[in-house]
């Protein structure tokens, strides 16, 4: 029996691959299993260095350069077929539209338990998972009555721990052969210098307070400062302002970073949905009585359009001292 964790990587392993290792290595530590991981990619080469202190016995490596993207196809069959050769009671991966994606297909052929979306996860006598629901207003901790199981956890909710430097032992693998059904011939990339949504650190959104796509730029000016993701609500993407690929919300992204920026937000409930796990939240806002004001941490009542310029203009001094 163990525990295994997916190591989602895009070229280089993905900041959510070592938060989805410190929460496997706390499950594994607390249940006496041993923690395996899975590669699959185009090479781990030196990044198996950066895979030391998480309690990782060993990593399975598949690398080839098909594998170099997420393919339903090549990634299902090989997790798959691990967690059977490893007995994987628990198997933990990140909640991306990768993750979320690769561990449903693989529960729905274990015919195992899969809790999407988890905030964390520890051992119990057994396996619970803290997970959000009607529109995060209510953290449900869930208890597996079986094993095997799946986690997806959020992006950005477990800080990375390492402890100690123990090397895994890296186990190259040859990729199993199956047929891809796709092929995937190019991947366009988002505009160079943007910060993908789900992993930002920090994001600011704009909402109808915006007033119209012209004035993106305010918050873009800001995001380049301080090196955020750019969000909407929907009343934005609906406007046609934005394409949805920005949208926060129950209908659109669910972002956790350190510090979020909503920008003429009023806070429906189906925003908060997207973003309220935040670690910090910042409201800016010209009515008082806005609902984002009830969550956020900061609030500065006041016209986007003076505040922002104010604020960017400041936090590039603060930068360039
Ligand atoms: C099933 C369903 C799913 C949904 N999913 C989502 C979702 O995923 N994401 C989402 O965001 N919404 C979602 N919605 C919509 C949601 O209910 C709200 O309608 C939406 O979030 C409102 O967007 P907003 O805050 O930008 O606009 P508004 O509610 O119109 O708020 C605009 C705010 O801007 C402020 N403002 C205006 N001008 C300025 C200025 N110059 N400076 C400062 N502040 C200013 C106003 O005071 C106001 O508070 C969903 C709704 C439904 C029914």
């Amino acid at each position: 029996m163990s525990v295994l964790v997916l190591l989602e990587q895009r070229g280089e392993l993905k900041p959510c691959a070592f938060e989805a290792a410190t929460a496997a290595g706390k499950v594994a530590r607390a249940a006496g299993l041993p923690l395996h991981a899975v590669y699959i990619g185009q090479a781990l080469a030196d990044q198996a260095s950066l895979l030391g202190g998480f309690g990782i016995e060993k990593v399975y490596a598949y690398e080839r350069a098909e594998l170099g993207h997420y393919s339903n196809d090549a990634y299902v069959p090989i997790v798959r077929d691990l967690a059977q050769e490893l007995d994987a009671k628990v198997i933990i991966g990140s909640a991306t539209a990768l993750g979320k994606e690769c561990c449903a297909s693989v529960a729905a052929r274990l015919g195992a338990e899969l809790i999407q979306d988890c905030l964390d996860v520890w051992w119990d006598n057994g396996l619970v998972a803290r997970k959000p629901i009607y529109a995060g207003k209510v953290l449900s901790d869930v208890r597996v009555t079986r094993a095997p199981a799946l986690v997806s956890l959020r992006p950005n909710v477990v800080p990375v721990v390492r402890e100690g430097e123990a090397m895994p032992e890296i186990v190259r693998r040859e990729m199993p052969a199956v047929s891809l059904r796709t092929v995937l011939k190019q991947v366009a990339e988002a505009a160079a210098g943007t910060v993908e949504l789900t992993e930002a650190k920090i994001v600011v959104s704009g909402g109808r307070g915006i007033g119209g796509p012209e004035n993106w730029p305010v918050l873009q000016a800001l995001c380049e400062v301080i090196g955020a993701a750019l969000g909407a609500s929907r009343a934005a993407v609906d406007a046609g302002w934005i394409p949805h690929a920005h949208q926060v919300g129950q209908t659109g992204k669910v972002v956790s970073p350190d510090v979020y920026i909503a920008c003429g937000i009023s806070g429906a409930i189906q925003h908060q949905a997207g973003m309220r796990t935040s670690r910090i939240i910042v409201a800016i806002n010209k009515d008082p009585n806005a609902p984002i004001f009830k969550l956020c941490d900061y609030g500065i009542v006041g016209d986007l359009f003076e505040v922002v310029p104010m604020l960017t203009e400041e936090l590039r001094k603060v930068q360039a001292a």
